[in-house]
């Protein structure tokens, strides 16, 4: 068939490698000039499916309505902000552990060569947080992750440089972790896309799409492309909601912002080895090759308190746990970034056809879309070739909501 995928991010240019991959005609039109240049730019590069799927769960609960007869009167409505009624933990897992082989599998039989760290810790410093941690511990072994739960002392011996004035309570250890480079993997795999015969139209916005027996991508200003294709695979992160707005397709899509600062490793041996992770604040801290990446937890989209608030929380917590791992000052090219993701009230990605034939999405990834990025593009090609997958689809699918077309 001849697609087109709209998005070059992570899961629009693994989509269109999976699609090239199943002898597909493939079409990738990106608004900026290259590939990941979104959300999937400078993430944390996390992948931790059993760590994500806990908190995932955790959350879920904190969030559930009080009562049964809000959660039917929010689901009628389809509005963004109703929780599910279905925890999203083992889904998510299911996922993130399948996206987490296929992106080995990738890397080995492409030989793409992307930096990896091995390893995350979860911190904390105050005795109040050490019941949250044992649940977090509960919940990553329920999720068949191996999980140590550590003393201070034992996990200051691991990472060496963490600041032996910030207090410790103890630390959470997994070893099936990883933070691998998600700009580099995906500018790779495009590159390996574009060897197959996929297409990047780079430079190109799509304004909206005309469904029809054969489909019509509209770019920069209404200008119809001069080709028609069989489906079209939507993959635009945050940019997905308004392009489904214009074919008549509702989803409950919710954009939100995370932010992170890059820099070179000041001196390695006040630097982590691996991922640390501090349970109060939320924010981890990354060793990425000669660099460290800071990033905290997503907020709603547009509700930043002004000024520079969220890096200068980012940098609080680097200071507390590695002072001095960074170069800073003038010169120094300390990177703050900014991105919009787009989530659902679930929690999970929207895979699957919508109800326009022809139109199908690969979107709302939230805060997990690298992790999931090379499963759900797998799924998603499954899907278009009507192969049976190899896990349950339904969680994912568009259908799950309801009055999802106008
Ligand atoms: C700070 C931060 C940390 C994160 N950490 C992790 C992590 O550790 N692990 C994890 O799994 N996930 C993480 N995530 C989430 C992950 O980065 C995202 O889920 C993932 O990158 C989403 O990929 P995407 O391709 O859907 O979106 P994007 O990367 O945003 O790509 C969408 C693309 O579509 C293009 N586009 C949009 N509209 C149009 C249009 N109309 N026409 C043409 N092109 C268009 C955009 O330009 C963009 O290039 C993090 C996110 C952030 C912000």
């Amino acid at each position: 068939m001849k697609l087109a995928v709209i998005g070059a991010g992570v899961i629009g240019v693994t989509t269109a490698y999976e699609l090239s991959c199943d002898g597909h005609e493939v079409t990738v039109f990106e608004r900026t000039s290259t590939a990941a240049e979104g959300a999937s730019f400078a993430n944390m590069g996390l992948l931790a499916p059993a760590w994500m799927a806990a908190k995932a769960s955790a959350q879920w609960l904190q969030d559930r309505p009080a009562g049964l007869a809000s959660w039917w009167r929010g689901l009628r409505r389809s509005s963004p902000a109703v929780p599910s009624r279905t925890d999203p933990g083992n889904a998510l897992l299911a996922l993130a552990d399948s996206g987490a082989r296929r992106l080995d599998e990738l890397c080995a039989s492409l030989q793409l060569s992307v930096d990896s760290h091995q390893g995350m810790m979860i911190v904390w410093r105050e005795t109040r947080d050490s019941k949250r941690a044992e649940d977090l511990h509960t919940r990553i072994r329920a999720y068949g992750a191996e999980c140590h739960l550590m003393p201070a002392e034992q996990a200051r011996a691991l990472e060496s440089a963490l600041n032996a004035e910030t207090p410790l309570q103890g630390a959470l250890v997994m070893t099936d972790a990883w933070s691998v480079n998600c700009r580099q993997f995906t500018l790779l795999l495009r590159a390996a896309a574009q060897r197959r015969g996929c297409r990047f139209e780079f430079g190109r916005a799509v304004s909206s799409i005309q469904a029809g027996t054969k489909h019509r991508v509209l770019c920069d200003g209404e200008v119809p492309f001069p080709e028609h294709f069989d489906g079209v695979v939507l993959c635009a992160g945050s940019g997905s909601d308004g392009l489904l707005a214009s074919l008549g397709v509702r989803l409950p899509l919710a954009d939100w912002e995370g932010h992170s600062l890059s820099a070179a490793v000041r001196e390695p041996l006040d630097a982590p080895v691996a991922v640390v992770h501090d349970l109060q604040h939320q924010v981890s801290i990354a060793r990425m090759s000669q660099r460290i990446r800071v990033s905290g937890p997503a907020v709603r989209a547009g509700r930043t308190a002004g000024g520079n608030t969220p890096f200068k929380a980012l940098y609080a917590v680097l200071d507390d746990w590695f002072p001095g791992a960074i170069r800073r000052g003038n010169g120094a090219g300390v990177q703050e970034w900014t991105a919009r993701i787009t989530s659902t009230t679930d929690g999970l990605p929207v895979i699957g056809q919508t109800a326009r034939p022809g139109i199908w999405v690969n979107t709302g990834h939230g805060m997990h879309g690298w992790v999931t990025a090379c499963s759900s593009a797998r799924l998603l090609a499954d899907m278009v070739a009507g192969r049976d997958s190899a896990f349950d689809p339904a969680p994912y699918s568009a259908p799950r909501f309801a009055g999802h077309t106008e």
